[in-house]
Formats: structure tokens, C-alpha cells, sequence
């Protein structure tokens, strides 16, 4: 470890994601946009999102259930994705404020024009606008990182790691009981190619140096993927040693390391080598890089929406029967805060799901439902019902990856949070 460290001994292993759909996100600076705000208009509705966050919002509740089965999502991932580098544990309870009507939205204190989901640190608030439609969770999934990333790591974190996580999390995704993340869209992987192939990176040494106001002064789309797709090779596509020396360096800055000091003690000095690695990694993607996740995050949701189905005593016949009526919207849910997800992301899902080969949905012993997919390399996926983590709960899914001999099975990582009670 430490600066005897060489970016040209590590070998690239090009494990990796994809899919699509980008929003612009105004991202806040670690310091107070002026006036802490005052409480939000008494029109908002406070519900609690266990254990994560305190929600408040004026959405319909076909709306307040789907957002609460998100928040719930994001904060077990953040929490378990980032266990390892948070120096700061402990228990946090978010506020998140939600609002119906655009103009609610930015007539609150504080929040920047243009935007349409923010973090304040002043107040410690997650803000978005749900007129914006579905888009909006990319946002919520990107500034919740923030928010978190301010309790819970650092409240200085380096601003290229800070938007480059914040990315990563915004494209996870939702499984219904957890999120799928390292995707990477293919539109992005597009950008990210032009940009090495006009030499238009942002010069290394100087993108972990940069100020948050240098970022904020010259927003760019460009410098969120650069950061997006160096925080994901980092953490996955370059392999366990680099990503153990990642985990090192972002717990250094959680213990207070200066920023420079922590990426030179884990990685050396030698950013022209990581540069080489990084865009060696980078030209390798394509856009099969994403589909065992998009794969995995598919088949993590179809066994949310079983596993609920099966409590209210809904089991299917066959993989048909379960398909159709997941894109007729009849798949039973309970209706309940803490059990509740929408039918259109069962639809979406379906619609993935039937580009996959072959899909069998069987009983086991005890009644619950099994559901296998097997791929024509031969990779199998099962999924089986267990028990629920309390009785207020859906049972919890299991997943299980077995890939034919050769690669490593791509199984549960930290984080495939669907899958954990
Ligand atoms: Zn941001």
C-alpha cells in the first residue's frame, strides 16, 4: 500500500452495466446557500420512512407509497454500499421533502432556480419536485447520495468523488425492495468514448484537486461523467485491488485526510497511469457490459412483485400468467407504506424480462414461489421466497447467480440489496 503503488501493474478486468436516462442535477456545495429555510408550508404531510428517512409531501399517495418504497430502497444502499469507508456510524433519521406542484417546489427558501431536486447542507434537506415525473429519481438518487455522503462520510468529501458517487447512485437501479447499481448507460458510454477520443478529459491531478466552486462555476456535463465513470471503475471495473485502495482512500477523507495526501498515500502519484488504465477500461465497455446487471435487476424485481403476490395468496400458474399480469397491472400488492410498489415498474420490467431466455416459475415445497431464468451461456438465475425480516414487512427474496464454470459468478456484492433480508 502506499506510494510504492502503480497503476500500471494492475490488471483490467472489464466487469460492468448499463442504461439510460439522464438529468441535469443542480448539486449544492458543502457550504450554506444563505438562510437556512424556514419549515415547509403546513400543506406537506409528514410520513416516517423506516429507519431512513422523515418524509414530507403533498402527493397523492399512489405517490407517497411509491416514494417512500424508494427512499426506503436508497437508504439501505447507500448505508450498505458505504459501510466500509463511513467513519462516521451511527443512526441518522433524512429529511426528504417532496412537492406535488413545480412552483411549491421552487418557491421553498433556498432552492436554485433551474433545478428540480436538491440537497441543502445548511439544513440538512433533500428537496424535489415531483411535477418533474419520473425523471425525478435519477435526481433524488443523486442528491440523496449528498445528503448522506454529509452525515455520514464527510462533509467535505473532494467534489469530482462527491458528484462522481452521487452519479453512481443515480443510475442504480430500483428493484422494488432494493436497487441494482454500476449501471452504465449506454448514451453515457457514448460521451465518455468522444471525450478520450478528442483528448478532452479533464487532466487528472487537476480533477481530484478541484474546488467545489471551480465545479459549480462551470457546470458541466462532461465533468459529471468523467467523474461517474472514474468513480465506477474504481469501485468495480478495475478490479478487487484497486477497488480495496478506493474504499481506503475515501475512509481516509471520512478520518479527516487532507484530499491530496489520501489519494497519493493509496494510489501514488502516477496519474498518467491511471489515466492509461482508466481509458484502457473505458474503450474496452460496450454496451453488453451493463447486461448481466440490467439482467439481474430485472429478475430482483419480478421477485419482489412474487413475493408480495404470494402473501396475498395471488400464485401463478405459469411464467405467462405472471408476465401478463404484470403488464395488466393485477399483481396483487399489499397496500400497506411499508409493502407497496407500482405496477408500472412491474411493466417496465416485464417488458425486459420477455427479451430473456428461457423463464420457468415453479412451487417449492413450501409453497412459495421459485423462479428461474436460464440464459443460453448456460448462466442460471433462481430466485426463492424466505422469511420477513418482522412481521410489518414483505418477505425477503434470495437470488442466486450460478454462471457455467469459467468467470467468477456475478453473485451478491455488497449492495444487491433485494436480495438481503
Ligand atoms: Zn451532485
Amino acid at each position: 500500500m502506499g506510494n510504492g503503488w502503480r497503476w500500471e501493474k494492475m490488471g483490467i478486468c472489464a466487469g460492468g452495466l448499463m442504461l439510460a436516462g439522464l438529468v441535469f442535477s443542480w448539486c449544492g456545495a458543502a457550504t450554506s446557500f444563505g438562510a437556512p429555510p424556514k419549515q415547509a408550508a403546513s400543506n406537506l404531510t409528514q410520513y416516517s420512512v423506516d429507519p431512513y428517512y422523515t418524509m414530507f409531501t403533498d402527493v397523492e399517495m399512489a405517490q407517497v407509497k411509491e416514494a417512500a418504497a424508494r427512499m426506503a430502497a436508497m437508504g439501505m444502499i447507500y448505508t450498505q454500499q458505504c459501510e466500509p469507508f463511513s467513519a462516521r456510524p451511527g443512526s441518522y433519521r433524512w429529511p426528504f421533502y417532496l412537492y406535488a406542484k413545480h412552483e411549491e417546489y421552487t418557491g421553498a427558501p433556498g432552492v436554485p432556480g433551474g433545478s428540480a431536486g436538491v440537497f441543502m447542507p445548511s439544513a440538512g434537506k433533500l428537496m424535489a419536485d415531483a411535477s418533474y415525473g419520473d425523471e425525478v429519481w435519477h435526481i433524488v438518487q443523486h442528491e440523496g447520495f449528498h445528503q448522506f455522503a454529509f452525515s455520514m462520510i464527510a462533509r467535505n468529501l473532494p467534489v469530482w468523488l462527491n458528484e462522481g458517487l452521487a452519479e453512481y447512485f443515480g443510475e442504480s437501479l430500483w428493484t422494488g425492495a432494493g436497487m441494482v447499481t454500476g449501471n452504465i448507460p449506454s448514451h453515457r458510454l457514448v460521451r465518455i468514448k468522444e471525450l478520450i477520443a478528442k483528448d478532452d478529459l479533464v487532466a487528472f491531478d487537476k480533477m481530484i484537486a478541484m474546488q467545489q466552486t471551480e465545479w459549480n462555476g462551470a457546470l458541466k456535463i462532461k465533468n459529471y461523467d468523467q467523474a461517474f465513470f472514474m468513480v465506477t471503475f474504481l469501485l468495480q471495473g478495475g478490479g478487487q485491488t484497486i477497488r480495496d485502495h478506493f474504499v481506503a482512500y475515501v475512509k481516509d477523507l471520512s478520518h479527516g485526510k487532507a484530499p491530496k495526501a489520501a489519494w497519493t498515500g493509496q494510489f501514488g502519484p502516477d496519474t498518467d497511469g491511471f489515466l492509461k488504465q482508466f481509458t484502457t477500461w473505458v474503450n474496452g465497455l460496450t454496451d453488453e457490459t451493463s447486461k448481466p446487471l440490467r439482467t439481474r435487476a430485472a429478475f430482483e424485481t419480478l421477485m419482489s412483485y412474487l413475493a408480495r403476490a404470494h402473501c396475498e395468496k395471488q400464485d401463478f400458474d405459469s411464467i405467462e400468467d405472471f408476465f401478463k399480469a404484470g403488464e395488466d397491472g393485477t399483481v396483487k400488492v399489499k397496500e400497506d407504506l411499508l409493502w407497496y410498489l407500482p405496477p408500472s415498474l412491474l411493466t417496465k420490467r416485464v417488458k425486459e424480462a420477455r427479451e430473456l431466455k428461457d423463464w420457468s416459475l415453479e412451487k417449492a415445497k413450501d409453497g412459495t414461489p421459485k423462479l428461474t431464468l436460464t440464459l443460453s451461456d448456460g448462466t442460471v438465475y433462481t430466485g426463492t421466497v424466505g422469511a420477513s425480516p418482522d412481521s410489518r414487512r414483505p418477505p425477503a427474496t434470495k437470488v442466486t447467480v450460478e454462471t457455467p464454470k469459467a468467470p467468477k459468478a456475478a453473485t451478491t456484492k455488497p449492495g444487491d440489496a433485494a436480495s438481503k433480508p
